[in-house]
């Protein structure tokens, strides 16, 4: 199962992709995690990484599109992938429709999360990190997924962790216009690749204003 999944910074695309590759199987690919485990671990690519990120501006397609691509061939990817944050503009789509055409890969779903600008942006900056885990969601603008409070100390809602974190591009607005500048690019940027494989498969359209169970239940049954 091969899936693509598109949306802007804030929708929700870390929470809604875990929910099918719990379903299926496979590995969540996230572009934005491996830089950053890459920058925390002080590699050649995190460091050449890093400086974009901070601004947030995209890591050129010249880095981006062979990491992705030898990713995906990976022995944990032998049933699939979901990608996540990639590809991020149409030339990263049409480069990886392409490879994908060559290696006759089928790419089975494209979704894309529909949330708009103002309030993915007010979602980004809510969002909170579990030291302990990733996957954790907590987020201080989101009723959903609140953490717990107890003495002004704010503390993970899954795992009870304390030392909730933030990441500087998160907090920084004026590198989360840009990356939403990106995303809203209907001419080079994502939504532009987005439109790239609307010509090319069916593409899923999921409303995010919803809760997260909803959301979840909605996405479960449109993608089988
Ligand atoms: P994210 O975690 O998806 O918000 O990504 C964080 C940052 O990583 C982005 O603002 C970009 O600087 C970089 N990044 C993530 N995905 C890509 C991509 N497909 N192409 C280029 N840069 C990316």
């Amino acid at each position: 199962m091969n899936i693509l999944m598109f949306g802007p910074n804030g929708s929700g695309k870390g929470t809604f992709g875990k929910v099918l590759c719990d379903k299926f199987g496979i590995p969540q690919v996230e572009t934005g995690v491996i830089f950053r485990e890459n920058i925390s671990k002080g590699t050649p690519l995190g460091k050449e990484a890093k400086g974009y990120i901070d601004k947030g501006e995209l890591v050129p397609d010249g880095i981006t599109i062979p990491m992705i691509l030898s990713r995906i061939k990976e022995k944990d990817c032998a049933k699939g992938w979901l990608l996540d944050g990639f590809p991020r503009n149409k030339t990263q789509a049409v480069a990886f429709w392409d490879a994908l055409q060559k290696e006759k890969i089928k790419l089975d779903y494209v979704v894309e999360l529909i949330l708009d600008r103002e309030t993915a942006k007010k979602r980004i900056m809510g969002r909170r990190l579990c030291p302990k885990d990733n996957n954790h969601p907590n987020n201080i603008y989101v009723k959903a997924n609140l953490p717990v409070e107890k003495d002004g100390k704010l503390y993970c809602r899954v795992c009870g962790s304390p030392g909730l974190l933030t990441r500087a591009d998160d907090q920084d607005e004026a590198a989360i216009d840009k990356r939403h500048g990106i995303y809203f690019d209907t001419n080079k940027g994502t939504l532009a690749a987005v439109n790239y494989f609307k010509e090319r498969v069916k593409v899923i359209q999921l409303d995010t204003e919803l809760g997260v169970k909803e959301v979840s239940e909605n996405l479960l049954k449109l993608v089988k």
